[in-house]
């Protein structure tokens, strides 16, 4: 098997991918990463769960100049979620280069974005309304920017942001790499891309096991008033470990989590009514498994990224066929199988079959539960809901191991540059300008990454120093 380490990347990209658990390329990071490296423009169409963000993450990570305190990459993305999810694989990839990213999207506060955007930042990943409005209000410096990633650009089209991100991409400077990622190219998407990229080159990745490899799908013809009975039934018999229900309104996702919570099944749902925060919340806490069921609209539907759903249940058929497509991808993910359950009323029969021709498979009739599966499925859950649940490591679990954040109760109000906490830190016997990651000086504190474990002795050390003549308090960071 091939590895990372044909790619000649450096040895700290290479620390990270090892603590991630990437042992080798995957099929679009074994196209894309050579092509970034030599600074071509791609177009890129391949399935979601292909390993697409670290294929664009890894080499700009490697092709950020750490020492230049600029912003030189910028991954535009239709959703908030998908926001927080590159963001996060990107900091991680990054984290022993120190390459520090930021994300920027709407109804967080201006302010601490403003804050943050003042940092030293190297890469923003952000949704296109946001990133105009630093742009207009002149609080993002775009002017540095060497590597465009256009995330999702399908989607954002449907979303009708291709105005917004046009605007962007005519105020970047010229000379760049642009990277494209698309599921699918539509004319808006081609269109796009003849604009604003130079003699780019199209990847089309098909996946290595084909999707009606990985994805069953089955359908129920069922009438609204039964639909909760029948998804009991159905829940018995497929005894999910972690399955995402789609419905199509917020009332509906609440309606449902209700129902299934009173009757004793581990569930969180996920809107649009939800505060950002109550939304990212909710898909972290399902990731780490502690619930079995997500109930969720479609905003739970694009791109986002949670390891090991066995079964996805379309309790309310989506309104585009392209929405099916994007719902039943959140199983199946990096290779694993998966099942695609869909409830129809029988008048949507005709929408199935335009399904079918869409996916180019055909959605079987799934078998009715039996009165044995239902009693055995009910055992279960019963067993299940006694057993203390047992959390999944996240997968950062070995990169974030042996590093931990510090706080420093100094910041710029005390003129604390980033070179005094390095230079403080490295005098300690033991430690060196190696052992610290992502520094964030705040007006009156800061916050330092201490990574290989040496945060207890960090800690320990800094209470007799002192910090630009002053003396300074040190603990590890509140989360
Ligand atoms: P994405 O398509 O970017 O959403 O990635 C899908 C999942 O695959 C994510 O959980 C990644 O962390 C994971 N992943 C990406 N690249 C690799 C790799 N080379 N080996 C194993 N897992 C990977």
């Amino acid at each position: 098997m091939e590895n990372f380490c044909k790619f000649n990347i450096s040895k700290r990209i290479l620390l990270s991918l090892e603590k991630l658990g990437y042992k080798n390329p995957t099929e679009v990071q074994k196209e894309v990463i050579p092509l970034v490296l030599k600074n071509k423009d791609i177009i890129v169409q391949s399935e979601t769960g292909s390993g697409k963000t670290a294929s664009f993450g890894i080499p700009i990570c490697e092709k950020i100049q750490i020492e230049n305190n600029i912003i030189q990459s910028l991954v535009i993305t239709p959703t908030r979620e998908l926001c927080v999810q590159i963001k996060e694989d990107m900091s991680n990839i990054g984290r022993f280069k120190k390459v520090r990213c930021a994300a920027i999207f709407g109804k967080q506060t201006f302010s601490s974005q403003v804050r943050e955007l003042k940092q030293r930042v190297h890469v923003v990943v952000g949704t296109p309304g946001r990133i105009l409005d630093h742009m207009d209000r002149g609080t993002i410096n775009l002017t540095e920017i060497k590597y465009l990633v256009i995330d999702e650009a399908d989607e954002m089209m449907n979303m009708g942001f291709i105005e917004q991100v046009t605007n962007i991409i005519n105020k970047l400077p010229e000379k760049r790499v642009t990277m494209l990622f698309s599921a699918t190219m539509s004319e808006q998407v081609n269109l796009l891309c003849k604009k604003y990229m130079k003699e780019a080159i199209t990847i089309n990745i098909n996946s290595e096991k084909p999707i009606t490899e990985r994805i069953e799908d089955y359908y129920y013809i069922v009438e609204g008033k039964d639909k909760f009975d029948l998804l009991q039934k159905v829940i018995y018999k497929e005894l999910p470990k972690s399955s995402i229900i789609f419905c199509n309104t917020r009332n509906n996702v609440d309606t449902l989590f209700n129902l299934l919570k009173d009757r004793g099944f581990s569930c969180i749902s996920i809107h649009g009514g939800m505060l950002q925060e109550e939304r990212l919340e909710a898909i972290r806490r399902f990731s780490r498994g502690e619930f079995t069921f997500l109930i969720a609209t479609d905003i739970a539907s694009r791109g986002i990224d949670i390891a090991d759903i066995t079964h996805v249940i379309n309790y309310d058929m989506p309104f585009e066929k392209e929405n099916y497509v994007h719902r039943i991808g959140r199983t199946g993910r990096a290779e694993s199988n998966g099942k695609a359950i869909s409830f129809l009323t029988p008048n949507q029969l005709r929408f199935l079959n335009e399904i079918e021709v869409y996916i180019n498979r055909s959605v079987k009739l799934g078998e009715i539960p039996t009165i044995d599966e239902i009693e055995m499925g009910k055992k279960f859950f019963q067993g299940k809901s006694k057993n203390p649940i047992k959390l999944k490591r996240e997968k950062n679990f070995e990169l974030n191991k042996n590093i931990s954040k510090i706080y420093i109760n100094a910041g710029k109000k005390k003129k604390i540059r980033n070179i005094d906490i390095v230079g403080t830190i490295s005098s300690i016997e033991g430690v060196n300008a190696e052992d610290i990651g992502i520094i964030d000086i705040q007006d009156n504190f800061s916050y330092v990454d201490i990574l290989n474990g040496k945060a207890s002795l960090v800690i320990e050390e800094l209470k007799d120093r002192n910090m630009k003549g002053k003396k300074i308090r040190c603990e590890k960071a509140k989360k």
